[in-house]
């Protein structure tokens, strides 16, 4: 078998007794695979003899490209799950900075009153 070339030089033979065509699918599903199949047409008293070539270089493409987009699509799952982590960490430090700023806020607002406090007792009492 000569699979680089693409030729396929399988003789394969139908129940008619003839030797197959290699032909090429035109079907979604199967686009570009090649086949064996009967030489007559059936309703010209073929028998329809039907059998997928396996492995032909084109069906080799795919699955190689298949492969290497599966391997990319692996690749940016888990970039994407990196990237949701350090987003969940730089959101937990977000919320300690805003509890550290309220903290903060809080810590002021009764130095101003104590100050005040302060102030208001000097001036009444001298
Ligand atoms: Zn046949």
């Amino acid at each position: 078998m000569s699979q680089n070339s693409g030729i396929i030089d399988e003789n394969v033979i139908c129940n008619c007794g003839n030797s197959c065509n290699v032909r090429t699918s035109r079907i979604v599903n199967n686009p570009g695979r090649r086949f064996f199949g009967c030489k007559m047409p059936k309703d010209n008293g073929g028998c329809g003899y039907f059998k997928w070539i396996d492995l032909s270089p084109g069906v080799e493409l795919f699955k190689e490209n298949l492969k290497e987009v599966e391997e990319e699509r692996d690749t940016l799952k888990h970039k994407m799950k990196e990237l949701g982590d350090k987003f969940d960490s730089l959101k937990q430090k977000l919320k300690e900075i805003k509890q550290e700023r309220d903290c903060t806020k809080a810590k002021f607002n009764r130095l101003v009153v104590v100050v005040l406090c302060f102030l208001l007792a000097k001036i009444i009492f001298g």
